[in-house]
This record gives C-alpha cells, sequence and structure tokens, in this order.
C-alpha cells in the first residue's frame, strides 16, 4: 500500500512538472514580461542567453542578391484563436514556402502590434508572422509590416472572427489569398534569429519582406482592445549580419 502511495505521489509530482512547463505566465509588460522571461523557467533561459535573438531593427542590411522565395498559399484558413498572447489565425493544407531549395509548410499565423521588426529605427503599426517548418522540423518565418492607413480586407474579415475571451476559438474559413495580406512581390531582409516568444528557441529563418502593407487606425485600436500590445522589443545583433 505504502509504494502505491509513493508511486501516485511521484506521477503527480512529474504531471505537476510537465503542466508547469507549459503554463508558465508570461506577458509582454510588468514581472512576468520580456525582461524576464528567462528567468520564468528553465525552458526559457535562451531568452535571456541565447545570442540569436528576434526582433531586431533591420540596419544597413548587405547586398547579397538572395535568391527568391516562393510564397504558395493555396488552402484557406480554419480557424482564429485568441490564446492569450496573439490573435493565431490556423490553417490548412496546401500553403506552402520554398526557400534554400526545400520546402516549409505553413503551420499558421498571428498579429503582432505594434510590430516587431523595425526598419532602419522605424516602428509599424502591426506585423503578422507566417509560420513555416520543413520535414526537419526547422521553422522558417515570414514577417509582413503594416503601417497605418487604409482599411484592410483580411484585417476586416480576421477582426470580424476574432474572439473575445483568452482561449477561445471560432471557426474561420477563407482561402488565404482573399485576404489580401500577403504582398505581390516576395523581395525581403533576411537574417537568423528566435521565436520572438518564449520559449524564444534559435536557428530560426527569418524573412521579413520589404513590401509594407497597411491596416486602418480602428482595425489596429480593435486588435490592441482584444489581445492588448504583444510585442517584444529589439534584440542585440551580436555580429550577426542581415542581408538582401
Ligand atoms: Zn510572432
Amino acid at each position: 500500500m505504502r509504494q502505491i502511495v509513493l508511486l501516485l505521489l511521484t506521477l503527480v509530482a512529474f504531471a505537476g512538472n510537465a503542466l508547469a512547463e507549459e503554463d508558465v505566465h508570461w506577458t509582454y509588460s510588468g514581472e512576468h514580461g520580456p525582461e524576464h522571461w528567462g528567468e520564468l523557467s528553465k525552458a526559457f533561459v535562451t531568452c535571456k542567453e541565447g545570442k540569436s535573438q528576434s526582433p531586431i531593427d533591420i540596419v544597413d542590411p548587405i547586398d547579397r542578391e538572395l535568391d527568391p522565395i516562393v510564397l504558395s498559399y493555396r488552402g484557406s484558413t480554419t480557424a482564429v484563436v485568441n490564446n492569450g498572447h496573439t490573435l493565431q489565425i490556423d490553417v490548412g493544407r496546401d500553403n506552402t514556402l520554398e526557400v534554400d531549395g526545400q520546402t516549409f509548410k505553413l503551420l499558421q499565423f498571428h498579429l503582432h502590434n505594434p510590430s516587431e521588426h523595425r526598419i532602419e529605427g522605424e516602428l509599424f503599426a502591426m506585423e503578422a508572422h507566417f509560420v513555416h517548418q520543413n520535414d526537419r522540423g526547422e521553422l522558417a518565418v515570414v514577417a509582413i509590416l503594416f503601417r497605418e492607413g487604409a482599411r484592410s480586407r483580411g484585417m476586416a474579415t480576421i477582426g470580424a472572427s476574432a474572439p473575445e475571451k483568452v482561449g477561445a476559438s471560432k471557426p474561420l474559413d477563407t482561402p488565404i489569398v482573399d485576404l489580401e495580406i500577403v504582398p505581390e512581390s516576395t523581395a525581403h531582409y533576411r537574417y537568423s534569429g528566435s521565436l520572438t516568444t518564449p520559449p524564444c528557441t534559435e536557428g530560426v529563418r527569418w524573412l521579413v519582406l520589404k513590401a509594407v502593407g497597411a491596416a486602418s487606425k480602428e482595425q489596429v485600436a480593435n486588435f490592441v482592445r482584444i489581445i492588448g500590445e504583444d510585442a517584444r522589443g529589439p534584440q542585440p545583433l551580436n555580429g550577426r549580419r542581415v542581408v538582401h
């Protein structure tokens, strides 16, 4: 009997640890904000000790005549999720990115406000991250910046399906091309960085598109109202070069 109790206690302790890692509370300000992410959990230590962190301010990129990338989004969205950190748009199949001769599948895209990346010091109203993964589990993120300006059809569609409640999800079945938020030109800046949220994992291929989109003041304000500001500040380059 005593052995069984010990076994159960051990199992409960293990389950507790597993939960603790996943459920570490982090935010964009205050005690659990970006300055403290690296101390909130052992799993987040890269946020503090990593040397290739994202986002960055893109200043004086080096001219390298990069091979073109191909964004082929033929599929549709499936849902808009309020995960408490961002509005995430889940997608179905048939959405790919070709880069470095490899195919990466689109996992999801999500929104930050204000922008996380800056260009020559300029902060933008919003930034969308299209997160892709290849067969080896490597990540490539395409970032699209938005200035405050004309109303965006895609942001209107997403905004209309955005759940107000944290943890909630609303279905949204729309072809990604119909959202008109991905520009035709794939000219971009490229550098090696990280996830911009805990656990801040490095080895992420970052492709920041040069074509900047627009969203209206009301649309930006609506996202801020639902999710709050959700942008990590620029991180040190530590000798990294941005190419274009
Ligand atoms: Zn992001």
